[in-house]
């Protein structure tokens, strides 16, 4: 009998742990939304609007909360009830024994029959009440990781980030590891809502945030700090580091075109940068990095400065004062002359390489590693469900979302890589000078930036859409059509499991 009086024990422990647990999150929760967390650069509605998400989320975790409140009572009562029934049957045996032995026969199997019956029916009653706390538990998890998330963009919102940095800063100060703050502002915004709408500028805003959430590494933390400025923390990330991200940051924004209402535009972006030091709140590390921010403005826009500590330093190699200058917000087709000209055709999907010129960059390639032995690996990679995403939303769409992952991919290849459309819903890469682990980190990066997509269509539609990848590596044996074979091949995998990528019969789990 003891066991089932320390199995009753048991539960009613793991119930309270469960009340425990969900009550420190109900805290955490609620402190954070007691916080409001608002900007000096947003304006009072938008600080409104703010306020009442966090209304909202609270309410709907505290009703979360009270499920979970009333379920627990309710396995407590029940496991109550089971204890007094067991000790009842105890009581009964404990009377028959002194009695003839076939009544004491008797009693004992009806003991048991109860006891039985008891057991069985609490198993269920737990077995039940354990699927119902394991829903409640997930809807929970959905419900706090949308109170972290700015619902536009899909980046982590202003709250994440105050919990985020402050949790980053203490720990540089008791433990010495590095962190450095990226603050971005879209230059000129308020012309991107003046001249062509509301909703391209939020179209500008999400494309700006899925191209961060691109180049940045998985462990940065890409957060929408205001209305159109974005913070990003880089744990473990010294300034040089921080130096580094923030201009590839600032150069894949550059490059970028945004779709919004059939129209094609170019985006720039001043940055600021702080690393944070010894004795140093989180305020002062945002202030500094602000600064850098306001000392970018001032030089012309679409450039980074770097507050060290005491002085204001231009990051890239000639500063600020000769990096390429924000251009007032207009279509791309109207810009000839710089870097950005490659992308600024009528349709950059037209005027990519086809599969000959991809299959002649493979053969030179080849040709080059069997005389110098540098790594080659060659990259497919396809828009999934293509078919369907058009079926559903219309060519155009599917154009929208071809242009998108061709852009994802262009931000992270290198000066002599190319990339060129090999299908209609297919583009390839050869990665020179690259082994397929190198670029199984890249791809996967941007494997995840496609997923966290969510692209409008016409002002109405959100699509929502994910890619496959294959990669192979070059090997001794091979030329150029053993080698692209193999490339089909892992594509062909990847694409019938969707939403993955395979490295010659390897799969990555995602
Ligand atoms: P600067 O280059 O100096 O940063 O100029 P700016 O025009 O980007 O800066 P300003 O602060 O003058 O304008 C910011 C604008 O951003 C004003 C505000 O209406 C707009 N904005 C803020 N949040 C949103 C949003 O969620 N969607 C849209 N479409 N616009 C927003
Ligand atoms: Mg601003
Ligand atoms: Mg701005």
């Amino acid at each position: 009998m003891e066991t089932s009086y320390q199995f009753g024990i048991d539960i009613l422990v793991i119930v309270a742990i469960v009340q425990f647990l969900f009550g420190a999150a109900a805290v955490w929760l609620f402190a954070g939304a007691a916080k409001t967390g608002g900007s000096d650069a947003a304006g009072t509605e938008e600080m409104e609007a703010l306020r009442e998400k966090q209304r909202e989320d609270s309410k709907k975790i505290q009703e979360a909360m009270q499920q979970v409140y009333r379920l627990t009572g309710r396995i407590g009562h029940d496991v109550g009830e089971h204890n007094a029934r067991v000790k009842q049957i105890n009581d009964e045996l404990s009377g028959a024994a002194g009695e003839r032995s076939d009544d004491l026969e008797s009693a004992v199997l009806a003991a048991v029959a109860n006891m039985t019956q008891a057991n069985e029916k609490l198993q269920s009653e737990l077995r039940s009440a354990e699927a119902k706390l394991a829903e409640q538990a997930a809807a929970l998890q959905s419900q706090m990781e949308m109170a972290r998330t700015d619902a536009l963009t899909g980046a982590l919102n202003r709250r994440a980030f105050d919990d985020e940095i402050q949790r980053r800063v203490s720990e540089y100060q008791r433990y010495r590891t590095p962190v450095s703050l990226l603050l971005f502002d879209i230059d000129h915004f308020k012309k991107f809502n003046d001249t062509y709408g509301h909703q391209t500028g939020d179209d500008v805003l999400c494309h700006v945030a899925c191209t961060l959430s691109m180049v940045m590494r998985d462990v940065d933390l890409v957060c929408r700090y205001g209305g159109e400025e974005f913070a990003i923390i880089l744990p473990a990330t010294e300034s040089p580091g921080a130096i580094l991200a923030a201009e590839r940051a600032r150069t894949a924004i550059e490059r970028m075109v945004v779709e919004s209402n059939g129209q094609q535009l170019k985006v720039t972006v001043s940055g600021g940068i702080a690393e944070s030091l010894a004795g140093e709140e989180v305020d002062s590390l945002v202030a500094r990095a602000d600064q850098g921010l306001y000392a970018s403005k001032k030089a012309g826009r679409n450039c980074v400065h770097l507050h060290d500590g005491t002085k204001l330093i231009p990051s890239g190699k000639q500063g600020a004062a000769e990096s390429p200058k924000a251009a007032e917000p207009k279509q791309a087709e109207t810009k000839s002359t710089d870097r950005a000209a490659e992308t600024t055709a009528k349709d950059p999907l037209q005027s990519l390489p086809n599969r000959e010129a991809f299959v002649e960059d493979v053969r030179r390639r080849v040709e080059q590693h069997h005389k110098y032995h540098a790594p080659v690996t060659i990259l497919y990679c396809g828009v999934d469900s293509f078919g369907a995403i058009v079926g559903r939303h219309g060519h155009e769409a599917g154009n929208v979302v071809l242009r998108a992952v061709a852009q994802f991919l262009k931000a992270v290849l290198r000066d002599q890589e190319m990339l060129a459309r090999i299908a209609e819903d297919r583009f390839a890469i050869v990665l020179a000078g690259v082994n397929a682990g190198e670029a199984l980190q890249k791809i996967e990066r941007i494997r995840q930036a496609v997923e966290k997509c969510r692209l409008p269509v016409d002002g109405l539609a959100e699509v929502n859409f994910t890619a496959s990848f294959g990669l192979a590596e070059i090997n001794e044996l091979d030329d150029a059509t053993m080698l692209m074979n193999r490339g089909l091949e892992a594509y062909a995998h990847a694409a019938a499991k969707k939403n993955c990528i395979q490295v010659e019969g390897r799969p990555v789990a995602v």
